[in-house]
């Protein structure tokens, strides 16, 4: 199974943002929103979003935004006013001029602060699910985008659609015996010096548990002891929700690439953990935004 990409965007801060989901079945929440001038929009056209600055997302006006646009209630920021959605499907001209030029979640997410980045991956995620999904999958007839943008019903034959998370499991493999070692792999897709967690799918049927110890032992040899949670990240390319692991090796001799998606394991000590995240090793790490960084730098901290 093809491994999902890999994210780059900053994890969420602890506070959560506020989805207002309560909100989302008022049906005049969307129309009450857009006249409400303290309102801001993120437009996004597939995953592009327009920038303020190299590093910022550009906010506007609800009445500055271009017609034609499906419209969602992504939340509301800590002093009530509200955040849309706009959403546009994909364009080879940028829709309109931005201060800064449009730029892709993959390409910007991790320069952005972690709550825009947050906000453009649930706009993006969100926004893909209403481009993609008009269909009922039931019946075929057209449905109607009800809730704010949240899920979809069937006018034929009355089914409601909620939009889709495809979860991923993500791991990285510790030691039977050493406790300053961890394995990690070389996916064919990358160059031959950089080293990350292991990643799937999740099959339909299959626990997160399970997921966790086919993978594995599927790229890597390794038969899985203790399976630990560490955390989550969402990721719209397509639709995914990494779910992140540490795992115990229950035979560290039995590594050996699959040699076909992962082409190359290797026991890492704990020094040399540190000075591939401090970039000063022949070998490179995942980016300080991705859930694998966490994964290995928590691990290398001793905090995992
Ligand atoms: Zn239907």
């Amino acid at each position: 199974m093809t491994a999902p990409d890999s994210p780059s965007v900053p994890l969420p801060a602890r506070a959560e943002w506020d989805r207002a989901a309560a909100e989302r079945a008022d049906p005049d929440v969307l129309e009450s929103a857009r006249a409400d001038t303290a309102t801001r929009v993120l437009v996004v056209s597939a995953d592009q979003a327009p920038l303020a600055t190299p590093t910022s997302l550009s906010w506007m006006a609800p009445a500055d935004v271009p017609d034609g646009a499906e419209w969602a209630l992504l939340g509301r920021r800590p002093d009530g006013a509200a955040v849309l959605a706009a959403v546009f499907p994909a364009s080879e001209d940028p829709l309109f001029a931005a201060p800064a030029g449009w730029a892709g979640l993959r390409t910007i997410g991790g320069a952005l602060s972690a709550e825009d980045a947050g906000i453009f991956v649930e706009a993006v995620s969100l926004g893909r699910w209403i481009l993609d999904a008009p269909h009922c999958p039931a019946c075929g007839a057209r449905t109607n985008l009800v809730d704010a943008g949240w899920s979809r019903r069937c006018p034929n034959c009355g089914r409601q659609h909620f939009p889709r998370t495809d979860p991923a499991i993500i791991v990285a493999i510790t030691s039977a015996t050493d406790p300053d070692v961890l394995l990690l792999g070389s996916n064919a897709l990358w160059g031959s010096d950089r080293y990350s967690c292991f990643a799937g799918f999740v099959e339909a049927g299959e626990s997160l548990e399970a997921a966790v110890r086919r993978e594995v032992e599927e790229e890597s040899g390794i038969a899985v002891g203790t399976v630990r949670y560490r955390g989550s990240q969402a990721w719209p390319y397509p639709r995914s929700l990494m779910v992140g692991f540490l795992a115990a090796a229950r035979d560290d001799a039995a590594a050996r690439p699959d040699g076909e998606e992962i082409v190359a394991v290797r026991w890492f000590t704990r020094a040399e953990i540190g000075a591939g995240l401090a970039g000063e090793a022949d070998f490179t790490l995942p980016g300080r935004t991705s859930i694998a960084h966490r994964l290995i730098s928590e691990w290398h901290a001793g905090t995992a």
